[in-house]
């Protein structure tokens, strides 16, 4: 028996009649068979949110249960595909519908017609459970789809195939140990609100390596870690999304964009099929999935897409991969939510977002992690969740990003005066932190150098002490200053400009290796302790800022990877030039 509209307001639709639905069940709404999501339920009356424009809907018209909660097709074909809040596949519905999507329309998320070569790797015989791998697709160029068994399905493998077939078709038969048949094809379905299952979590213990020295140096994000980026309009919120996407080393990437302004998701539309993977020469989408809401999209679809995304990720990540997920903006997320909240009429909380705001934020960002995979073979895989806020005004004080920080481990705050004095990436040194950075720093040590969690804290040391001997130049001038304190300025200068300023269009500089960082870093920072040497040996102030190897340093970021003893060598060359000084014009002791 269907239910019936008794109500509409714009994306929610109150039914009646609707006893036997489930919250979160899928619903189709009216004969237009317009998809909706069942979000609340009072006795026989369901708050239906309507992914899809809801104008000319009216009271009367017939409401029909799915008995399927919200879900999205998992199978080859994800990689390089564009879809909205959903998972409906944009570019198809384009091929058929045109510009705006149709309403009501039938289309699946995967195409079942693309043949795909399965390479069966299990076989007759074995036994199988959840996660078991039982062959692969070549998915793109650059990933391998690994073919598992749904989670909670095991049995003997009776039959398997292998060659070309579409993702419906079956390609392994199990027999459970009830002794039923099953019959598995590549494609399965997942909730995409309940996270998918695995062993057990592993503690995060390795950085997700960047190439960008602000964030690997400074506030590096573990792999498994959730991070937060605020990005007030200009501060280069785009390019640093960019460069992580094509540097950070995760094997797949799957981006969320939230636009408000239509051109906003248009922008990444155009751009990210056009960005190069710099590790493959291949583009970038032969290894990210996107799911875009323009302006134009229903708030509700805007509202899943988040969930939508973090299951794909956890799927890819199930296979054992690397995913890194970026949502773009959680802001606009968060407006959806309050939008539907709003109409819920529920009692709204803190400018007017639902009380419970923070735990969607949580229910997001809980699953990323590193895990041990389901599946006898030991594999782990990982979900980086990189969440960009956008607060009005720039101002951090607002509730989403105050809930967003509780949950996040690392805030890379990016900076509008930074940006507008041209200093990219605008991340401030001062206002941005990890707290993966105890953990990490034992990863760095040995993988890197056995100094290098010293020389990031004298570095930091640097930066601070900069900001405090500011503000007394500020007040009296750096002439009241103590030579060392203006030493200390120098190095800071220089760890700005020579380091933390990293130009994501130079070839060379875009990215830079954790050796290549310890490099640069060492070197700056030898020459501040060395000056300080100097400084205290009784040298003059002026000849030591005015030792011809600096001009070094300032190129030194251009240094390709491949030389990277040229740092010794600089390192070599200022050692040298400050001892002379001290031995030409320092206090003699003897
Ligand atoms: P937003 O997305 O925050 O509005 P963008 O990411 O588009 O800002 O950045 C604005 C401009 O800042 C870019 O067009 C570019 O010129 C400059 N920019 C940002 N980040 C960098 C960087 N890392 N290196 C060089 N230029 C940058």
């Amino acid at each position: 028996m269907p239910g019936s509209i008794v109500k509409v307001s714009g994306p929610l639709i109150v039914a009646e009649g609707m006893e036997d639905v489930k919250v979160y069940d899928v619903v189709r709404v009216s004969e237009q068979k317009l998809i909706g999501e069942v979000i609340e339920l009072r006795g026989d009356k369901a708050s239906i949110q309507v992914y899809e424009e809801t104008a000319g809907l009216g009271p009367g018209e017939i409401v029909e249960s799915t008995g399927n909660p919200l879900s999205v097709e998992l199978a080859p074909g994800l990689i390089e595909s564009i879809f909205d809040g959903i998972q409906r596949p944009l570019e198809r519905i384009r091929e058929q519908t045109g510009d705006r999507i149709a309403r009501g329309i039938d289309v699946t998320s995967l195409d079942y017609d693309r043949k795909w070569d399965f390479k069966s790797t299990a076989k007759v015989g074995d036994k199988v459970s959840g996660g078991s791998i039982l062959g692969t697709v070549q998915e793109t160029k650059v990933v391998e789809h690994r073919v598992m068994v749904p989670p909670n399905v095991s049995g003997e493998i009776t039959w398997i195939y292998n060659g070309e077939a579409t993702i419906t078709e079956t390609i392994c038969k199990l027999k459970t140990d009830k002794g039923e048949e099953i019959e598995l094809p590549m494609l399965q379905k997942w909730p995409v609100r309940i996270g998918r299952p695995y062993k057990s979590k592993i503690p995060p213990m390795q950085p997700m390596v960047t190439g960008q020295r602000v964030i690997d140096t400074f506030f590096p994000v573990a792999k498994g870690g959730v991070a937060a980026v605020p990005g007030p309009f200009g501060s280069g919120k785009t390019v640093v999304q960019h460069q992580l996407a094509k540097w950070a080393d995760a094997d797949i990437i799957v981006y969320v964009g939230c636009g408000e302004r239509g051109n906003e998701m248009t922008d990444v539309l155009m751009e990210f099929p056009e960005l190069k993977d710099p590790r493959t020469g291949e583009d970038l989408m032969k290894r990210t999935v996107l799911i875009a809401n323009t302006s134009d999209m229903p708030v509700a679809a805007r509202e899943a897409s988040i969930y939508t995304g973090i299951t794909l990720a956890e799927y890819y990540r199930d296979m054992g991969y690397e995913v890194a997920i970026m949502a773009d903006s959680t802001s606009r997320w968060a407006e959806a939510l309050r939008e539907m909240s709003g109409r819920l009429e529920e009692m709204p909380g803190e400018e007017g977002y639902p009380a419970y705001l923070s735990s969607r934020l949580a229910q997001y960002y809980e699953r990323a992690g590193m895990v041990n995979c389901l599946g006898e073979d030991g594999r782990t895989g990982a979900i980086t969740a990189i969440g960009a806020v956008s607060p009005p005004g720039g101002d951090m004080s607002e509730p989403v990003t105050q809930n967003t920080l509780r949950i996040v481990k690392v805030f890379w705050g990016l900076s509008a005066q930074l940006a507008y004095r041209r200093h990219f990436p605008a991340v401030d040194w001062l206002q941005s932190y990890s707290l993966y950075i105890d953990r990490l720093g034992d990863w760095y040590d040995e993988e890197v150098a056995a100094d290098w969690s010293k020389l990031r804290d004298d570095a930091m040391r640097v930066l601070q002490e900069e900001s405090e001997l500011e503000e007394v130049v500020r007040l009296v001038g750096v002439d009241a200053l103590s030579f060392h304190d203006r030493l200390t300025l120098e190095a800071a200068r220089s760890l700005r400009e020579d380091y933390l300023h990293q130009n994501a269009f130079h070839e060379i500089d875009t990215y830079a290796s954790l050796q290549k960082q310890y490099r640069m870093l060492r070197l700056i920072m030898s020459y501040y302790r060395e000056a300080i040497g100097a400084l205290d040996s009784g040298v003059d102030f002026f000849d030591i800022t005015a030792v011809p190897a600096i001009e070094k340093i300032g190129r030194a970021k251009y240094i390709h990877e491949d030389n990277l003893s040229e740092y010794d060598i600089i390192e070599t060359e200022l050692r040298n030039q400050l001892t002379d000084l001290v031995a030409d014009g320092g206090l003699d002791y003897a």
